[in-house]
């Protein structure tokens, strides 16, 4: 049995060495996967029986056209979201054509002119910046005269309490908590603290709105941000909750009236969630959310992996090869942009689309340096799936995510290390 597998491994690339180190350390790990398998079991159930409960019946998997007026299968999905998430409403739409567009529409969509919104966790995601208008932008929300403060994290990356206290005033409406790392170098938060930073957050002002950027978080726990007391989270339907099937949407789950907003904000007042037809999306979004537990627990495993080969071998690794894990991003640090490169071809290589093709460094638009992207995905630009990028430049750190089996993650990362190892970077 073991002699067929190494030797397609093998076939595949993959020398008895890069193997049998990999071996090891899987072997050494089967205690937190485990721990992660019942994660996805429970979040597994957690699933169906929001689909049961919501009576998801076949009718519900044929779209609409045209307006989109009593989309059955939208308006269940909806309710599907909702339930998953322990919120009175939801908003699931192929409309939302991606995670920043989802985040600027729960913004824009519950803030007024003259209000403040308040970031008690540091710089956002890139993206935002210019939602916000930190970045001069068409259409930011300081245009609209809306105010933004931020409060960054302490050096030893907990909460500023004091400085966030002094920053919440009269004006403070919505207060934003980014729940992933992105590329800063902080470490992700787990449900648990965000729920703690709400209930600061909350005692000094009750009414204020907390969003959670949910983003690359889905089903990585048990519990979700709503669960203790986010008013909003808001993600991307091309990561983890669309299961590597949705090819496109955002979503948007909270109190009712917070995703009314956000309704009557994407398609017009007095139209709201009433309109919007699903096309023939709507089986992909229900198998993919139905899937979603067991993608994004390959894909912590595939991280695990990684975080544990490249630790072992002596480069900086975020999160640790111990620690646990609250989103499916890795960091590795290699110091050299060799080490980038040959990583991020290991990825490009081990895919099932475009295996062929050599992913090269490139001055991709709004970045300061070259930047290499290795990805061979069925839904462009997911990063659900196996995917890397670095940008060339100190620390020469790529970040890696994805998969949507855990073995092809686990395929991915020994091909990296092969790759890594056959450039004379390291010797196993
Ligand atoms: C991916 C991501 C976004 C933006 O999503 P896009 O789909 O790329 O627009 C926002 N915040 C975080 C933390 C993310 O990881």
């Amino acid at each position: 049995m073991n002699t067929e597998i190494e030797n397609i491994y093998k076939e595949l690339g993959i020398s008895d060495k890069v193997y049998q180190f990999s071996r090891e350390i899987l072997d050494s790990l089967s205690a937190r996967f485990c721990a992660i398998d019942q994660n996805a079991e429970y979040n597994q159930l957690k699933v169906i029986k929001a689909m049961q409960d919501n009576k998801v019946s076949e009718a519900c998997l044929l779209g609409t056209t045209g307006y989109g007026y009593n989309d059955l299968g939208r308006d269940t999905l909806e309710a599907v979201y909702a339930s998953v998430f322990h919120t009175e409403d939801a908003l699931v739409r192929p409309q939302i054509t991606c995670g920043t567009h989802a985040l600027a529409l729960a913004l824009m969509s519950n803030l007024r002119p003259g209000d403040e919104l308040l970031s008690p966790v540091g710089k956002p995601y890139d993206t935002l910046e210019e939602v916000i208008g930190i970045r001069p932008s068409k259409g930011s929300l300081a245009e609209y005269n809306i105010t933004y403060r931020q409060v960054d994290l302490l050096t030893d990356g907990s909460f500023d309490y004091e400085n966030i206290k002094k920053a919440i005033n009269e004006k403070t409406k919505l207060v934003t908590i980014q729940r992933s790392k992105g590329y800063q170098t902080r470490p992700t938060f787990s449900v648990q603290r965000i729920g703690e930073l709400i209930s600061f957050i909350k005692k000094i002002k009750l009414d204020v709105i907390c969003m959670v950027d949910n983003c690359y978080g889905e089903f990585v726990e048990r519990m979700e941000p709503t669960d203790v007391g986010a008013d909003m989270a808001v993600g991307s339907l091309i990561k983890n909750p669309g299961g590597g099937l949705a090819p496109i949407g955002g979503y948007i789950v909270g109190k009712k009236e917070c995703v009314e907003n956000a309704a009557y904000r994407l398609t017009s007042p007095g139209l709201g969630k009433e309109v919007g037809a699903s096309l023939g999306i709507l089986k992909d979004f229900y198998q993919g959310i139905f899937l979603a537990p067991t993608v994004t627990a390959g894909a912590l495993k595939g991280a695990i992996f990684a975080a544990n080969v490249y630790e072992k071998l002596g480069f900086h690794v975020v999160p640790n090869a111990t620690e646990t894990r609250h989103d499916i991003i890795q960091a590795v640090t290699f110091g050299t942009p060799q080490g980038v490169i040959a990583f991020c071809k290991g990825i490009q290589a081990a895919a099932p689309v475009d295996s062929f093709v050599t992913p090269e460094p490139w001055d991709m638009p709004g970045y300061d340096s070259k930047v290499i992207m290795a990805a061979g995905a069925f839904v462009s630009g997911s990063s659900i799936e196996l995917s890397a990028d670095g940008p060339i430049k100190p620390p020469y750190a790529v970040y890696f995510q994805g998969g949507l089996t855990y073995e092809h993650a686990r395929f991915g990362i020994m091909k990296t290390l092969q790759n890594v190892i056959d450039t004379g970077l390291v010797a196993l």
